[in-house]
């Protein structure tokens, strides 16, 4: 019941945020988010000479899952598994080198959550509006309140098997929650600095920019691979990946 109640929480912040706060882009207002936050650190034109080989559209690293891109089948991929959590096995080694290298450092951390199917999102989500019914609302009612605190089904991240919660034991040991305030630990602190050292990036960072770009409110524990090149890269020009995606689209068509 624990472990449920954990993963509730994570998703809960997720669509909290998405439902309340999310600002609608079209694809016209991309870029002008990209260029309008890069021009202070180096200009449109000089990140996209100096990107990395592997920002390629195609790259299915880079794959983007979140309420506009919706995932509605399983990807197939080959999976690994640690202390009963799957992920893709192609994040095996770096997510070990990751945790070994927290681990030396001083800051042993815990991974709290790995890859989710659809499936499995749908059934949290269809107990979750069964309870609301049981408690007296109404079909229409216990959606919507589903919807605040659980992602929709497809748009999690987590069904890609290439993001993964990763929670300081400095925290996690204490609280057992997925908080944002973890960040004030020096653990999670050096996770978060030395992530895209292992290809991982801080998915939904704390600036207000990237809260607007992501549609979600920042998660000092999600981390999601995107490979050492493109994680180096996308921490120096402070892009979310929804920002990454958009800077590559425009590269490759022309
Ligand atoms: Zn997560």
């Amino acid at each position: 019941m624990k472990y449920k109640n954990i993963i509730l929480s994570c998703v809960g912040v997720i669509v909290l945020v998405g439902g309340g706060v999310y600002i609608m882009h079209s694809q016209n207002q991309l870029p002008s988010l990209v260029s309008s936050k890069s021009s202070s650190r180096a200009t449109e034109s000089s990140q996209k000479t100096d990107l990395p080989n592997t920002a390629e559209a195609d790259n299915s690293t880079l794959i983007l899952v979140n309420k506009q891109h919706v995932l509605d089948h399983e990807l197939d991929f080959e999976k690994s598994e640690m202390n009963g959590i799957q992920y893709s096995q192609e994040i095996d080694e770096p997510l070990r080198k990751f945790l070994n290298a927290a681990k030396d450092a001083g800051h042993p951390a815990t991974l709290v959550s790995g890859y989710r199917s659809k499936k499995y999102q749908e059934q949290v989500f269809n107990e979750n509006v069964q309870q609301n019914i049981n408690n007296g609302m109404t079909e229409s009612e216990a959606k919507k309140a589903t919807r605040a605190v659980i992602q929709t089904p497809g748009a999690s991240e987590h069904q890609t098997g290439l993001a993964v919660d990763v929670m300081t034991d400095e925290y996690w040991q204490q609280y057992h929650q997925l908080e944002s305030d973890s960040d004030k630990t020096e653990g999670q602190k050096w996770l978060i600095e030395h992530a895209p050292d292992y290809g991982f990036v801080l998915r939904y960072p704390k600036s207000e920019a990237a809260k607007k770009s992501t549609g979600i409110d920042y998660e000092s524990w999600h981390f999601r691979y995107v490979g050492v090149e493109n994680a180096k890269y996308m921490t120096k020009h402070h892009l979310t990946l929804e920002e990454y995606d958009d800077l590559i689209q425009g590269q490759s068509t022309k």
